[in-house]
């Protein structure tokens, strides 16, 4: 399971989160939701372990592994992967020499063998298929030129491909239309199992009728202020997060 207790953070010496308390049991998918600057990307970086985000205290541990102790590429190959909300481009990198480079790493880590080229053309083939995605995505310079919708798709097929242990997904509804949404949805439900946990992180609702959620966490100020189920964000897209937010300040 995956264990956040009184975390908090700073980005440029300024306080962001604020005494973070979460648990996902292995096989569960938590969404956290929250309005716009409540930390909620801040959470996900923290967990990544990206530069820049300072841990002022409180701990984070995954299968009883201390995260925060780990360098971000030992936490992917502890089985962590995190969908960024705004997925970088990356000019002159080849968008399957990055899935497979990224791909073998974490075998490499698992214990399994390296896949040639011509096996990993075979199942990015598949997973393109899945996600409905044209082949020719490989081969174009990852991210570069994709618009929205093409980038978040392309995280979730960085996903489906490394098949972590546990995802954080930010904000991988923003930018998508109806059509990608399910599409998207579709490939987050396919990976549920007790092997796979996740924490689904989300300004909206609407991603949360595809993905029905556990629990749901409403993180405001840096604070989960509410946890509940599923009909928690239905509450929320009814009456909004400003009732929240006031009771917060
Ligand atoms: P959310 O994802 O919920 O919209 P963020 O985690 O992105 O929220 O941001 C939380 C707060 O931290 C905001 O007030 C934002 O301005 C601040 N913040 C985030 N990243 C940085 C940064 N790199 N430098 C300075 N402030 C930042
Ligand atoms: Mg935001
Ligand atoms: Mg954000």
């Amino acid at each position: 399971m995956l264990k956040i207790e009184g975390l908090t953070a700073a980005v440029d010496g300024k306080p962001i989160l604020k005494g973070i308390d979460l648990a996902v049991p292995a096989g569960e998918v938590h969404a956290v939701m929250g309005p716009n600057g409540s930390g909620k990307s801040t959470l996900a970086y923290v967990l990544a372990g990206r530069e820049g985000y300072e841990v002022t205290g409180g701990s984070a541990t995954w299968d009883g592994l201390d995260l925060l102790a780990l360098e971000p590429e030992e936490r992917a190959a502890a089985g962590l992967f995190l969908a960024f909300q705004y997925p970088v481009e990356l000019p002159g990198v080849g968008n399957a020499t990055f899935l497979r480079t990224a791909l073998n790493a974490i075998r490499r880590a698992r214990g399994e063998p390296e896949l040639d080229a011509m096996q990993f053309l075979r199942l990015a083939r598949e997973r393109l298929r899945a996600l409905s995605m044209p082949e020719e995505m490989l081969k174009r310079s990852v991210n570069v030129g994709f618009s929205g919708g093409e980038k978040k798709r392309n995280e979730i097929l960085q996903m489906a491909l490394l098949r972590p242990r546990l995802a954080v997904l930010d904000e991988t509804d923003s930018g998508l239309d109806i059509d990608a949404l399910r599409i998207v949805a579709d490939g987050v439900n396919a990976m549920r199992g007790p092997d796979f946990t996740a924490l689904v992180i989300t300004h909206y609702q609407r991603l949360l009728d595809h993905i029905v959620p556990d629990r749901v966490h409403v993180l405001v100020g840096g604070r989960i202020v509410r946890s509940g189920g599923p009909e928690l964000a239905r509450e929320l897209e009814r009456e909004g997060y400003a009732a929240l937010q006031a009771q917060a300040a």
